[in-house]
Formats: C-alpha cells, structure tokens, sequence
C-alpha cells in the first residue's frame, strides 16, 4: 500500500480539488490559464505564484535597458497581437502585455500570490496531487489539491543567479552588483563601469549604461556571436497598417518563425559561411581598426549557445563612439580600485556588473513524491518535451533554446487541453507517459553555454526517438503536439479514484 500524502485533511482550504493548478504567473503561466479557459471553459483553476505579482522574469528583472531579445511577434501569444511598433521591446511592455492579457481574460481573480510551492505528491489511489505551498518568513503554508498539475515556473531560480567569486573581492572599494537584484534608484551617471560577461545581459547592460556612464568596458573571457537586428519590423508594420491587427499579427508571426528557422537551419548546416558572415557583419559596424578577431569571434558555431542580439547595432555603436569597449581577458583578482587581468593590465572601476548569468532550476525546485517516493526529476525522461515519463497528470512549460519561448509554451498549453479534453470525452482521470526502457537518456538541451552545462544533471533527459526527443523545432512540434495522436501507444491512461 503507497503512503497517503502527509498532509493534514484541515489544512485543505476548499473541499472541492481543483481540475488544473498552475504554478507560476509569468509569460507562460497566464498564456496556459488563458487556453485553459478558452479551451476546457469547465474546469476549476488556480495559479500559485510566490512572488506578490504578475509577469515573472518580465517583472523581476529591472536593470537598465532590459528588453527581449527575440520578436514579440513570437514572443507573444498566438491570440494576442503584440501592437506595439517595437518588435524587440522594452522589458516594461512587455510586463503590460501579460498584465493586460490576464485582466483581459478575467485571469488575475484566479491567482494566489505569494505562495511559493514546495512539494507535490501524488496519490494513486486519489488520482490527485497534494501540494503545499509556503508563505514567505514564516507565513504558513497552504495546501492545495488538483487533478493535474502543470508547471510554468520557468527555468532558473529566482532567489540567485551564477555568481563567480574573485580573489581580492573584500579589498574593492566600489559596488558590486547582479542584474537580477539590481538596486531601485541606482544613479550610474559618469561612473567607469565593468560589466563581466558577454551573453545576452550583458550585451542589453552595456550600450544602455553608456549613455550616461563616464565609461562602460564588457570584460568577457570569451567572446559570443553578436547579431544587429532591426528593434523594428517594418513588414510586420506594413501589414497592421493594411490587414486587421490578427491576420497581421498571425502574417508577422508565421514569417518570423519561417525567417529564425531558415537562419538556424542555415547555421547548423554551414557554421563555416555562417560563422564569417556573422563576424564580417560585425566588421563592418565597428570599423576596421577594431580587433574583431579577438572580441567578436568565437571559439564555438553558431547557435552552440544562443546568439546575442543588439537592436540596431546599439553595442557597435556605443564602441564607434568611444563610450564603451570590450576588452577579452582572464579576472586574475579584484583590486581596490577595480579587476585586475591575468595579462597584467587593470581595469579602474566604480561599479562592477556580474553579467555571469543564470542559475537554472527545475519546475521551480519543487520536491515531487509519487504514491510516498521521491520522484529525481534529472533522472526522469521527458516526454514530448512536457511531461514526464511514469509521472501521471503533470506537464511543465519547457520554452525553445533557439526561438521565442513562448512558441513552445503556447504549443503546452494547447496540447494540455487536447489531453484534459480527451480524458473527459473517455471518462479517464489519470494520463501517464509510460517510460520504454530501451529508450537511452541523453542531455536535454544541446547548448554548451555555462548555464546549461552546470544543470545538466538536474534538467530531465530526453530520448533519441519521438515521443521522447526535444525538438527545438517548431513545425515539428506543432504538427506533433496540434495534430498528433492523443493516444500513441506511449501515453497511458486510467479510471482514476480507487476509493
Ligand atoms: C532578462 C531575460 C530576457 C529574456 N528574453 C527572452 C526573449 O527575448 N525571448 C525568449 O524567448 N526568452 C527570453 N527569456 C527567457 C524568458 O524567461 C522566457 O521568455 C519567459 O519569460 C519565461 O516565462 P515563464 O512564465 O515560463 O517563466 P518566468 O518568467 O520565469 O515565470 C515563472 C513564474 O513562476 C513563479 N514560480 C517559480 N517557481 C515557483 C514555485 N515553486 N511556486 C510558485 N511560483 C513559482 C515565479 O515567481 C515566476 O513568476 C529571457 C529571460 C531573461 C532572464
């Protein structure tokens, strides 16, 4: 007999159990409550979110400059245009896009903020999922019971990012700051400032702050492949001032994901021709004094890691004019003053940035029992890319590496209806991935950026085979995930309550 969840029965706040809980109120959190509504009108929903608001990474991260750094024509929802004129946008309206999405939809009612889930555990015999959720310093916990759980808490953790230590980092007289804690009010204007890093944040940091700043220097160890890419599409442009803002909208979507899909097939198939134009393009904004060779040309292909994109080259620009520079050394240690390189040089700084990047998590560092055992989700196989082998009535919102995030979630999100739809029309409660043994795990994500490398062992594997191979490929998963069957063979279902 499995052990019933330990969970007092009068802790249960509502004796109804909900049909959805979703964990998580950020992109992909909303876009899932918004389907589910639409899609499956009769079930019962909650979103626990553990922050005390809407948004995510979109209102957690508020350096300066932050923006997205694909299209919202993709990173938009699919049935919501995104109107405004920028296509690479400011983080802020971004942050009013998924706010408007949820009042819009009635969705914000539905929310439980300030709940930050921590275990999960599945009983057989209930067919639910009992799961418990805290409140901050000492608040209480709230439990909450579901027939699926479906996780959208995204992919790093909130409470700290991947920070190096440096020797002599107690002798630097000057601040020492991350992105994602960045202080309210921070006034940079005419500081030298370092930014250590050289992947998306920094990037976004670097041409922002040198506006003001006195001098803004990038220190990487190593270089990445940055892109300049319009902040705005004018097609996209043309076709809202011609065609009602959805047929435009649907227009900007599909030849975005078309244009992004060609490029990395492109730079998969000829890293080579890619790899130099890449560099030539960079070449050509910098000027040829620039030593590109040294700070513009990676060591990897294209697309190994996510590319950096500059809208309208504001990085290059920033160094034309002298305000910024970036520099491609080693951190022998801090000094009073600022960093010393391994070759010997200084660099003086009143503020130093640690654009080091990420610390990725999984579905939001919850511990998941199943009927008493601890479930270890880095040895789980995913399946279809969002649920999980032997792991009943689960999905989580995986985004793509190498696209908008969020064509994928809103792939999960319809396919999580289809299934929820499906169980219904046959009287199943319970839906499970059945794990094929001769299935071989491999790496979940291909990138050999940092942030990926050092969570590898906790991400779930993924299979070399359908249904259990992570394709970062969207017209794949759309035919697989929109058109494919329900019932393969793989996904198994069951009556659901014994008792
Ligand atoms: C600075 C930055 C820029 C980015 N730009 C792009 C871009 O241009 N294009 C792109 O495709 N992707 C981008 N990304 C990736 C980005 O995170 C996704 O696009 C998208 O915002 C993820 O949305 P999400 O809702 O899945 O996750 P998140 O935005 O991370 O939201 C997850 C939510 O879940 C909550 N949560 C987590 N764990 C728990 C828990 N245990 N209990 C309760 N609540 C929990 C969190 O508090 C949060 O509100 C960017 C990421 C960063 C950090």
């Amino acid at each position: 007999m499995p052990a019933a969840p330990s969970v007092p029965e009068a802790d249960i706040p509502d004796a109804d159990i909900l049909h959805v809980l979703i964990v998580g109120a950020g992109l992909s959190g909303i876009g899932a409550a918004r389907r589910l509504q639409r899609r499956c009108p009769g079930k019962r929903y909650a979103i626990v979110e553990a922050r005390e608001s809407i948004g995510g990474t979109w209102d957690l991260f508020r350096y300066p400059g932050v923006r997205s750094d694909s299209d919202m024509y993709t990173l938009g929802y699919d049935f919501k245009p995104w109107t405004d004129a920028k296509a690479i946008a400011d983080g802020p309206a971004i942050l009013r896009y998924i706010r408007e999405t949820a009042q819009e939809g009635g969705i914000t009612r539905h929310i439980r903020f300030g709940l930050r889930v921590r275990s999960a555990e599945w009983s057989s015999p209930d067919a639910c999922w009992t799961v418990t959720a805290e409140r901050a310093a000492g608040g209480g916990s709230t439990v909450f019971r579901t027939r699926f759980l479906y996780m959208c808490s995204g992919y790093y953790s909130y409470a700290e990012g991947h920070r190096p230590r440096f020797a002599g980092e107690a002798d630097y007289r000057g601040i020492v700051l991350q992105p994602q804690f960045w202080p309210e009010n921070l006034d940079y204007s005419g500081k030298r400032i370092v930014v250590i890093g050289s992947g998306a944040t920094a990037v976004t940091l670097v041409p922002e702050m040198a506006k003001t700043a006195a001098h803004v220097t990038m220190l990487q160890r190593s270089p990445s492949y940055v892109v300049t890419r319009p902040s705005i599409d004018r097609l996209a442009l043309w076709l809202k001032s011609r065609l009602p803002s959805g047929a435009a909208y649907r227009l900007a979507r599909w030849k975005n994901v078309l244009v992004s899909m060609f490029f990395y097939q492109l730079a998969r198939r000829r890293p080579e021709q890619m790899k130099k134009r890449i560099i030539e393009m960079a070449r050509a904004q910098v000027g040829p004094e620039f030593d590109v060779d040294t700070h513009f040309t990676p060591r990897y292909k294209p697309w190994d890691q996510r590319m950096c994109l500059v809208p309208d080259g504001d990085l290059f620009q920033r160094i034309r004019e002298g305000r910024a520079a970036v520099v491609t050394d080693g951190i022998e240690c801090f000094t009073e003053r600022g960093v010393k390189l391994a070759s010997g040089d200084e660099l003086p700084a009143d503020i130093v940035v640690m654009a080091t990047g990420l610390k990725l998590n999984v579905m939001g560092d919850v511990a998941v029992r199943i009927d008493g055992r601890a479930c270890d989700l880095g040895a789980t196989l995913a399946y279809k890319g969002m649920m999980l082998g032997d792991v009943p009535n689960l999905a989580m919102t995986f985004g793509y590496t190498n696209a908008s995030w969020t064509l994928k979630a809103d792939l999960t999100a319809g396919y999580v209806c289809r299934l929820l739809r499906y169980m219904d029309r046959h009287g199943y409660a319970v839906a499970t991935p059945r794990r094929d043994p001769s299935v071989l795990p491999q790496p979940f994500l291909t990138f050999t950026s940092g942030y990926v490398r050092r969570a590898l062992a906790i991400l779930p594997k993924q299979g070399s085979q359908r249904p259990w191979a992570v394709y970062q490929n969207y017209l794949l998963d759309l035919f697989n995930l929109r058109y494919g069957r329900i019932a393969d063979g793989v996904m198994q279902f069951g009556a659901g309550a014994e008792s």
